[in-house]
């Protein structure tokens, strides 16, 4: 089986209830990008990718396209398996894992359909079909936050991340304790994640003065570099999520004890297949991580589940996607939904989830 055709389509995603707040930017919609692979045997996957905007990490919404248009042309006649793929479009262009990600997706997808197994199966076999999932407590006034915080609790959401940075440390330090004040008694485990929003001064003061507070520090600053400075000065355990992008710092900043974890988006390695490699390094480092969506519809977020199911659940720090922020889902009856605080693992062959004919309009490029 082999690549016959490339179709590109994008699709407008307003935030629910938004704006979408983090130390960098705030989110008020975003563009996502499709991908529909036909195979030379009439059978096709479909593939996402949905950066957060353009300053999350080295990704946005007209690169994306930019870099699929630039591959397409080139995958036509690849076989449909993982170790070829990567291989041709590594080929064809370099980096942009958050472009081909949308791709290796398309192809779990389809060669699960071909196979008449779940994306789950193809990544090694699922251990779950109930997955945690975790929900954010954006930027806002102290009290605001706790409030949030309380209601997601009551959600049942099982993890709660509060963003910080960008705004006067002291009111970060304050809405991490009226978190813990009004959550600290239930159980539910808590990630303070600056988004790469701190300065080492104010991530080692925030730390300092929440002590009480058992939270895990995420991607508190900007480089790698900062994290080493920060590391032996902290007693929050620490997981490195934007910094990471490729598997040779995975390896690197797991095999010298840099990070006790990671916050891991599918779309940041380059899809499910290199996210299998990472799951099985953190795996034998026994290192937690989350795999989560960077941002769009039912289809990354079914990527996400698929993965999620296969990490074992002592190690699973929670599947995160976009859909409690998303109105409607591409697939009315299969879409990916999150209720009480976990995911259910889509059902049936590939991703579980087809979106409904026609709903991304025409393709803007098809090779
Ligand atoms: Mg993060």
């Amino acid at each position: 089986m082999k690549i016959a055709s490339v179709h590109i389509y994008t699709y407008e995603l307003p935030v629910l209830d938004g704006p979408y707040t983090m130390a960098n930017q705030v989110v008020y919609s975003l563009t996502t990008t499709l991908v529909k692979l036909v195979a030379d045997n009439g059978l096709f996957g479909w593939g996402e990718t949905c950066p957060v905007g353009p300053t999350f990490s080295e990704s946005h919404s007209g690169g994306a396209v930019a870099a699929l248009a630039a591959m397409a042309k080139g995958l036509v006649g690849t076989e449909v398996l993982p170790v070829p793929l990567h291989r041709r479009m590594d080929g064809l262009l370099k980096g942009h894992n958050y472009a081909k990600a949308a791709i290796d997706i398309a192809l779990h997808d389809l060669l699960g359909k071909h196979l008449g197994l779940s994306v789950s199966d193809l990544l090694g076999g699922a251990l779950a079909d109930r997955i945690p999932s975790y929900s954010v407590v954006g930027i806002s006034d102290p009290d605001e936050s706790a409030r949030l915080a309380v209601d997601k609790r009551n959600q049942g959401y099982p993890r709660l991340q509060i963003k910080v940075g960008g705004r006067p440390i002291e009111e970060d330090i304050a809405a991490v304790q009226k978190v813990w004040e009004a959550v600290g008694g239930s159980r539910t485990k808590l990630a303070v994640d600056a988004n790469r929003g701190l300065n080492t001064r104010d991530a080692l003061r925030l730390c300092r003065e929440c002590t009480n507070v058992p939270f895990i520090l995420e991607q508190p600053c900007n480089t790698i570099e900062d994290f080493q400075k920060i590391r032996s000065q902290i007693s929050h355990a620490m997981y490195m999520d934007e910094s990471c992008t490729t598997i040779n710092t995975a390896i690197t900043v797991a095999g010298t004890g840099l990070v006790d974890g990671f916050g891991m988006k599918v779309t940041a390695l380059g899809g499910l297949h290199p996210m299998r490699a990472f799951r099985d390094i953190c795996a034998a480092r026994n290192l937690p991580h989350t795999c989560d969506d960077a941002w769009g519809g039912d289809l990354i977020a079914a990527a996400c589940t698929h993965i999620g199911a296969t990490v074992a659940p002592e190690l699973l720090e929670g599947v995160w996607i976009a859909a409690p922020m998303i109105d409607g889902n591409y697939d009315q009856k299969n879409g990916i939904r999150v209720e009480d605080g976990y995911i259910k693992r889509p059902q049936g062959v590939g991703l579980g989830v087809v979106p409904e004919e026609g709903i991304f309009g025409e393709p803007v490029a098809s090779f």
